[in-house]
């Protein structure tokens, strides 16, 4: 017996207030990663608070990221929110940055069966042209053999 369903449209737009870590976006520009380090507490945020939300202070330090990181995780996205509909399958991955905190991103250039847990990883700065905005992703990590956004070992 067929069930019924419902059929909806997921849309996501977000928005993110902007002044406080302005030098997370200029630093995207640029091709920078900064996150922002608490000065009180010592955590590490990716993308970057004004405000600790661990110890609540308002006192951070800026760095700049290598953009190193490991592989925990990661999801093959096949149902995209109508926003990403064009990108689908899509690969979401969480990895951890050598500085510190876990992040979650789109992993690109690579084949979902390349994949492995604990692989290295580098998040690198993103433009994406269509929709004039900045963003940042996961690639393999590859000083040897890099072009056109694939890792070719
Ligand atoms: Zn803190």
């Amino acid at each position: 017996m067929e069930q019924p369903t419902i059929k909806n449209t997921l849309n996501i737009d977000m928005e993110i207030p902007q002044t406080r870590i302005a030098k997370f976006w200029e630093g995207l520009k640029q091709g920078k990663l900064f996150a922002t380090k608490c000065t009180k507490c010592g955590e590490t945020y990716f993308p970057p608070t004004a405000d600790c939300p661990r110890c609540y202070s308002s006192n951070m330090n800026w760095i700049e990221l290598t953009g190193d990181a490991e592989l925990i995780t990661w999801t093959i996205v096949h149902v995209s929110p109508k926003s990403f509909s064009q990108h689908s399958p899509y690969i979401i991955a969480i990895a951890k940055l050598k500085e510190g905190p876990n992040v979650m991103a789109w992993f690109t250039g690579i084949k979902p069966e390349d994949i492995k847990a604990g692989m290295k990883l580098k998040l690198v700065p993103k433009y994406i042209p269509e929709k004039e905005k900045l963003s940042y992703e996961f690639i393999q990590s590859c000083n040897i053999n890099f072009r056109d956004g694939v890792c070719r070992l």
